[in-house]
């Protein structure tokens, strides 16, 4: 039995034609089995789509009810049959309901691992290892150079920030799946208990971390607090909205950037980011060796990000080891588009939203600034 016999690589994806499915496909299919809810690994219009409850929710809350013909949620740890092989969910510690798939055949065991991190995140199940006969991963961070710092270190950067700038309003661009709330959760876990202000972009799916039982404290809207209200607060938008005329809600505004980019300094500069948050989703270069390593594969299949020192490194460990030529997978930092501006939308009728601030804010009048002033030209230098 060839690992090809399991699952193949495809230009749509990985697939397993004894099983009959395709697995994060970057094009239309009958059945996909998807790894997690970010818009490049989950895409509507397939037939039927087997993942997590909350993958499958949260693709519902971005494509509406009709993202797929058919769906199945699968449990973590459940094993399902599909045609000649079988197929298990097991968590990968990337985002809320993330999810390594380990397909096996005849004794054969291939690992899907999506998009994986192994270190700790409040907002979701931790990484578990599978050992297998192949490791599929990917390399977002797959350069040596690439050490993601302690989190919660970073997370007393902006806490550090907040307290030497008490007047300022520190905007912290994250991701609006995953890194948003696990940004929150860690400064809730750090002590701070003030109201943390929310992008509206941001709204729906952090509202679903809470009905799934993380507890992010104390929040609010931005669109409902007064300006003045906002010195001194931290508000969680998407990556794009600290540089743009959203920002004059704001007094004084301070962007930071939680982000695995930030190591590289110079994206934090052209970005005109003050405060370079490394907050990372993926694992690091020690992270993504180790855990290759544990897996006790013999070969490794690498799919998007920085695959040849990854590839590299695992041939002179010894393994098998390829690129996967899958067009379509990015990082999810580098490529948030805004979906939904930050205008008001209707509560659902069961009420449940965050604590109203004050009355509705118009925009206050104010020179336009340029998206591309350097990093310490907006607002005022201190
Ligand atoms: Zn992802």
């Amino acid at each position: 039995m060839r690992p090809e016999d399991v699952l193949c690589p495809t230009p749509a994806g990985l697939c397993s034609e004894a099983g009959g499915f395709h697995i994060d496909p970057t094009r239309p299919v009958a059945k996909a089995l998807i790894t997690h809810g970010h818009s490049d690994h989950a895409r509507p219009g397939h037939g039927a789509v087997l993942a997590t409850q909350e993958t499958l929710d949260i693709m519902r809350l971005r494509y509406g009810d009709n993202f797929a013909k058919t769906t199945q949620a699968i449990e973590y740890g459940e094993t399902i049959k599909l045609g000649k092989v079988t197929a298990k969910f097991v968590p990968a510690g990337h985002c809320l309901g993330s999810a390594q798939i380990a397909v096996e055949r005849d004794g054969m065991r291939v690992v899907a691992s999506g998009d994986y991190k192994d270190v700790r995140d409040p907002t979701c199940a931790p990484f578990e290892l599978v050992k297998c006969d192949v490791f599929i991963t990917e390399a977002t961070f797959g350069l040596p150079v690439f050490h993601h710092p302690d989190p919660a270190e970073e997370i007393g950067k902006l806490l550090k920030s907040i307290k030497l700038f008490p007047e300022r309003a520190h905007l912290v661009g994250a991701y609006s799946l995953g890194k948003a709330q696990r940004v929150i959760a860690m400064l809730r876990e750090a002590g701070y208990d003030q109201r943390i202000y929310l992008h509206g972009a941001m709204e729906k799916i952090t509202r679903y971390y809470e009905t799934r039982g993380v507890r992010l404290g104390p929040l609010a809207l931005v669109r409902d607090t007064k300006k003045a209200d906002l010195a001194g607060t931290i508000t969680l938008c998407p990556p794009s909205a600290t540089q743009d005329v959203w920002t004059r809600r704001f007094p004084d505004p301070l962007a930071a950037f939680a982000s695995g980019w930030m190591r590289v300094r110079a994206r934090a500069r052209q970005g005109g980011i003050e405060l370079p948050l490394v907050v990372s989703d993926h694992a690091d270069w020690s992270g993504l060796t180790a855990t290759i390593k544990a897996t006790g594969a013999g070969e490794i299949w690498v799919t998007h990000g920085q695959e040849d020192a990854l590839v590299h490194w695992s041939q002179q460990q010894g393994l098998k080891a390829r690129p996967l030529d899958i067009v379509g997978y990015g990082d999810e930092d580098e490529h948030e588009t805004i979906s939904e501006p930050d205008a008001p939308v209707p509560s659902p009728a069961s009420g449940g939203g965050f604590g109203r601030g004050n009355d509705a804010l118009s925009p206050p009048p104010g020179e336009l600034r340029s998206p591309t002033s350097p990093a310490g030209g907006r607002g005022k230098k201190r």
